[in-house]
């Protein structure tokens, strides 16, 4: 199989770009010469362009057929993908051609032909490991198949911020506080770009829910924007330096964000001093000279939009003066800017081989690192030796679920759950062949392993009621362009009432996007929440049920007991006659998440940061110090169990006098792995950041002087230490980044 795909890759290896040795001789194309810096480099070549070059390097077409736009893709796209712009040939810019996205190589679901790649766990799942040493390795192995399909772009780094816990793309992004979202996803991007390739972080900004996404106006305090969505951004920014921004499909502030001169100049690149481009989501773009004159820099996927606002229309703006020559000059020099600083030019891209067995080494390792033990009463789980294993629902008989919408990744053996609805956009629904059955069935040979769908719930109960233990797989499908109640669907809770009924020892995993609603948890002995799992999950699922692997993921995200927990009643807001009013106001601002529920008193089902082992872990010596202005936390951790495993210890920051958003925010993490016995002393300095209020008037952040508690804890309700810190009042500029201590990819946070 595997040899047959090389051979496959080989022969459709395509010849539109040469290698970069045929350019060797620099004396005719002096933008070439590496020793130039890529600003140089860029101004070098960019005078060259004649203006119709420079607008072909803005617009982008879509990478698969559009039939309802009679479009069809150029010759030289890469079949069945997100984007393409054209090279210039005669200068030595290749074209840029783009994938999405987060999790693996994906393919739209229009084309004809699918790429059969590795795919990740769900974004959530990989913040959830808490380890951007691992969410690098993630992101260079997705970025290496996106490199040798072909790709030099992919369009991955999801950071939006889940503050709304029914938005249907949770499950592509980075969780609900912004420190983590933020180390993560930057983690994940800097591996994509160590593949010379460019990765666009995306969706700025304030894409926080899909219900009206192209058309609803968000509103936020601005402040409290700095310190929520905006701030994921700056420090994945800032710990990646991405090539690319994507603009997204909501309005703020009554502009369309890829026409918010606010988010892409004041924001992006005087205050965070960034230098790629700033591509739009494909159907973002809605002017020529708006849009340029605020920021964005090329139109993605036109036949999205409902003119070629940076084709044919941008050369009649520049040559009316509408859009002024200085400002396209500027968008391609940066687009050819970031191609030579990001290696895309001088390592061009290739088709190439894919070590498949090792990727999915990768992608297993983030399932099992990122998948939450939640319950386990009476140490339910690791499995013992049971004699009869009943496994039911979620057809994990067959495989484990995706996401959908634009990131699916098509996975090699097709899907194992065909014909599921909706099978088109954003369908389909996908199940990767990764049966947990068979898995389960591979660990536990002394064992009778039966499976019960769960179509028929007496059925499921029958057979639970005759076997040692009952494992109820869930599944809850989310995907792209549709917003979810967090109700398990499909009768599930009351599938799993029945077989709780009938075996007190119930376990159930959860295959889901993000939060669901769990009122039969009372019933159950355990619960793993696996997310979505990627196309290794099977056996990472069966791997932690049977304790090969102890579990060490936490919560990214606080899962709400019930919708009366929910910041906002509706998304959509209603007029008075109840007409959609198009606007989303987030009136809680900066309290999202964990701040939501610390700030109202209301105690969530699971909180953010959560997570059980198969071991026990204690803390102590907690002590907080400055040094300089910097605050320097130091404690110990001990693995106190019979297991070896990893631990996530939290570490916590509020001031005495009250006064922020809520009463408190994650100031760092280290996950620690510890033998049994073993013991770590971990030392963090806290992002001071963290410690302040954004301020508009001054636009710089403050800290206060006071008193500060400083808090150690197992998650965000679970605080075993506390000690306490004076600070000095402090300003810190808008665009104050980490030195290279935290910068680097450590797991120092
Ligand atoms: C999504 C983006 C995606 C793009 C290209 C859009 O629908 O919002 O995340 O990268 O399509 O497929």
């Amino acid at each position: 199989m595997k040899l047959h795909r090389a051979l496959f890759l080989v022969l459709v290896t395509s010849a539109a770009f040469g290698p970069a040795s045929a350019l060797a001789d620099t004396s005719d194309k002096p933008w070439m010469n590496k020793s130039l810096d890529p600003d140089r480099r860029a101004e070098l070549v960019v005078a060259q362009m004649t203006l119709e070059e420079k607008q072909t390097l803005v617009f982008g077409y879509f990478g698969t057929d559009a039939p309802w736009k009679k479009y069809t893709i150029a010759p030289e796209a890469r079949e069945g993908s997100a984007g393409y712009v054209p090279g210039i040939p005669r200068l030595g810019i290749p074209p840029q051609w783009i994938t999405d996205a987060g999790i693996g190589v994906a393919t739209q679901g229009g084309a004809k032909q699918k790429r059969e790649r590795t795919a990740l766990p769900s974004g959530m799942a990989t913040a959830a490991t808490w380890d951007p040493v691992l969410a690098r390795r993630a992101g260079a192995m997705i970025g290496a198949e996106a490199r040798a399909s072909g790709f030099n772009v992919m369009l991955a780094g999801g950071v939006d911020l889940v503050r709304e816990p029914r938005n249907g793309r949770n499950f592509e992004y980075g969780g609900e506080d912004p420190l983590l979202a933020g180390v993560i996803v930057g983690a994940q991007i800097a591996g994509i770009e160590s593949n010379h390739i460019v990765s666009t972080i995306k969706h700025f900004a304030l894409n926080d829910q899909e219900t009206d996404r192209n058309s609803v106006n968000v509103l936020i305090d601005k402040a409290q924007a700095r310190m929520s969505d905006l701030l994921a951004f700056q420090i994945a920014i800032e710990q990646s330096d991405p090539g690319s921004v994507m603009c997204s499909y909501n309005k703020v502030w009554g502009d369309y964000a890829c026409e918010s001169a606010y988010l892409l100049k004041d924001v992006l690149r005087r205050d965070w001093g960034w230098r790629g481009y700033v591509m739009s989501d494909w159907g973002a773009t809605h002017s020529t000279a708006k849009a340029a004159d605020s920021g964005l820099d090329q139109q993605s996927g036109y036949p999205f939009d409902d003119k070629p606002y940076f084709g044919e229309l941008m050369l009649q703006a520049v040559k009316a003066g509408e859009v002024r020559q200085s400002r396209l000059d500027e968008m391609v020099q940066r687009i050819v800017r970031t191609l030579f600083a990001k290696g895309v030019i001088d390592d061009p891209v290739k088709i190439g081989t894919i070590d498949f067995a090792a990727h999915a080494q990768v992608s297993r390792a983030g399932a099992e690192q990122g998948a939450v033990l939640l319950r386990n009463a009476g140490n339910v789980l690791p499995l013992k030796d049971y004699k009869r294993i009943a496994v039911i629902g979620g057809y994990a008989d067959k495989g484990v679920l995706a996401g959908g919408g634009s990131s699916l990744v098509y996975a090699s053996g097709g899907n194992a759950v065909p014909g599921l609805k909706p099978a088109t956009w954003p369908g389909p629904i996908m199940y990767y062949p990764s049966s947990p059955l068979r898995a389960i069935k591979a660990l536990a040979p002394q064992a009778q392993v039966d499976f019960a769908s769960g179509e028929d719930r007496k059925v499921a109960a029958a057979l639970a009621a005759k076997s040692d233990v009952a494992l109820v797989f869930a599944t809850q499908w989310n995907g792209e362009s549709f917003d979810s109640p967090l109700t398990l669907e499909n009768g599930q809770d009351a599938l799993i009432d029945a077989v709780a009924g009938a075996n007190a020892n119930t376990v159930v995993i959860l295959e889901s996007g993000g939060a669901v609603f769990m009122p039969w948890i009372d019933k159950v002995k355990g619960v793993l929440q696996a997310w979505y799992p990627g196309t290794s999950g099977g056996e990472a699922i069966a791997n932690l049920l049977f304790g090969r692997v102890n579990p060490s993921g936490h919560l990214p995200i606080s899962f709400p007991k019930d919708a009366s927990q929910f910041a906002r009643k509706d998304l959509e807001e209603k007029d008075k006659q109840g007409a959609k009013a198009g606007t989303a106001t987030y009136k809680e601002g900066a309290t999202v998440g964990y701040k939501w529920h610390d700030a109202h008193n209301l105690p969530p089902l699971f909180p953010f940061g959560f997570g059980l082992s198969y071991t026990q872990f204690a803390y102590s010596g907690l002590q907080a110090r400055l040094e300089g202005e910097d605050l320097v936390v130091k404690f110990h951790v001990a693995n106190a169990g019979s297991t070896d495993g990893k631990d996530v210890p939290q570490v916590y920051v509020s001031p005495a006098a009250g006064g922020w958003e809520a009463p408190k925010r994650l100031a760092g993490w280290r996950k620690v792995d510890l033998k049994k016995g073993a013991g770590a002393d971990v030392e963090l300095r806290v992002d001071p950041r963290l410690l302040a209020l954004f301020s508009e008037a001054d636009n710089a952040w403050r800290i206060a002087p006071g008193n500060y508690k400083v808090m150690l804890g197992s998650s965000a309700a679970d605080l075993k230490q506390e000690t306490s810190i004076t600070l000095r009042e402090r300003r810190l500029p808008v665009g104050w980044k980490p030195g290279p201590v935290q910068a680097s990819a450590s797991n120092s946070h």
